[in-house]
């Protein structure tokens, strides 16, 4: 593609023209003004001065826009060819200048997408990996505890029945796994849509004290649901918020607080109202958080304390983070190691 076809067409059609009108003009002056020859010919060379000018500034004013053309094109192609360092500080005026600036907004959306795709596959990649992970081991006691009854090398029945247990609460837990991975997944994926609307937040409290009634008894635990001293106890206190997913948050959080707490505790769940918030808190009386692992305690496969509670997969917390971030609330813990521990969520009107 020859790069000044434009000039060229530019410089034959201006040839054209003057080739037809400097007879024209000459013939004019000399017939239809009845001038001299001399006369005519001096008018005719002065509309020749006068187009030569016009055509010199023409192609001047052509060349200089051909040549930001000519850059933009340049910039296309470094762009293309993934040259991060190509000169974005550019600011002209006139339609050039807009040209730029929409060439630049066209590269800061296509660098963006570029970005999402790459942390998208990041994300699959990672997911995929951790699921792989952590199912590793269950598979592998499984495959033991299922030799072991197949070769017959368990004759007590005692010992056959704790095997089979065993089996049973790995399984369990894969499943609870499995299942709280692909819900995380799907929300971080965005896949999942929160239907935000307002609840009455001692509803969702019920459902979800409803959902560990039968781990609190077991432990004879007590969850207590009250209101933030000075909070009038009379009229409803309403959250805006996917009143399902509120409560799966919820069981996450009373699950951990029976799990992480001796018998015969207590677990308060305080709600908070004023103009700007409504606050959950979900506090405990059990083993408590040290410092240094609250940065990392809502990370995916993030443990602290595995000897009070072996079973733990470290999902649970991240998961209730992105229901509630995914709510737009927000999710705070404080803890005293060997006091308590206190989850806060927080959804603004
Ligand atoms: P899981 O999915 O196994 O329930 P979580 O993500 O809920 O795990 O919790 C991660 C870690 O955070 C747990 O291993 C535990 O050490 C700690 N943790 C969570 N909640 C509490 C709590 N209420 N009290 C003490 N430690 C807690």
């Amino acid at each position: 593609m020859k790069d000044n076809y434009e000039l060229k067409q530019f410089q034959k059609h201006f040839m054209i023209l003057v080739g037809v009108f400097l007879p024209i003009v000459w013939v004019v002056v000399w017939c239809v003004l009845d001038f001299e020859v001399a006369r005519a010919w001096l008018i005719s060379g002065i509309f020749l001065l006068f187009a030569v000018c016009v055509y010199i500034a023409a192609v001047g004013v052509q060349r200089n826009l051909y040549k930001e053309i000519h850059n933009i094109s340049r910039l296309m192609v470094e762009v293309v060819e993934g040259n991060e360092d190509y000169n974005a500080e550019v600011y002209r005026e006139g339609s050039i200048g807009i040209l730029y600036t929409n060439f630049y907004k066209m590269v800061t959306v296509l660098r963006e997408s570029q970005m999402k795709e790459g942390k998208e596959k990041e994300f699959l990649r990672d997911t995929i990996s951790d699921i792989s992970h952590q199912l590793k081991t269950p598979l592998a006691s499984l495959g033991v505890f299922i030799d072991l009854l197949y070769e017959d090398k368990l004759s007590q029945k005692e010992k056959q029945k704790e095997v089979l247990q065993e089996a049973r609460r790995q399984l369990d837990r894969m499943e609870w796994m499995v299942l709280a991975m692909l819900k995380l997944a799907r929300i971080e994926a965005g896949t999942i849509k929160f239907i935000r609307r307002p609840c009455e937040a001692e509803c969702v409290i019920a459902a979800a004290v409803e959902g560990i009634k039968y781990l609190v008894e077991k432990r004879k635990q007590k969850v207590v649901v009250k209101r933030y001293e000075g909070e009038p106890g009379d009229g409803k206190i309403m959250i805006s918020c996917d009143g399902e997913w509120l409560t799966e948050a919820l069981i996450n959080l009373l699950k951990n607080a029976s799990d992480y707490s001796k018998e015969k505790t207590t677990i308060k769940i305080i709600l908070e109202e004023n103009e700007l918030f409504t606050r959950i808190n979900v506090q405990d009386e059990g083993v408590g958080i040290p410092e240094e692992a609250l940065l990392h305690i809502f990370k995916r496969f993030y443990r602290v304390n595995n000897s009070v509670n072996p079973g733990s997969v470290g999902i649970g917390l991240a998961l209730t983070k992105s229901i509630v971030e995914g709510m737009g609330g927000k999710i705070k813990v404080k803890s005293e190691p060997g006091k308590y521990t206190c989850f806060t969520l927080t959804f603004l009107k």
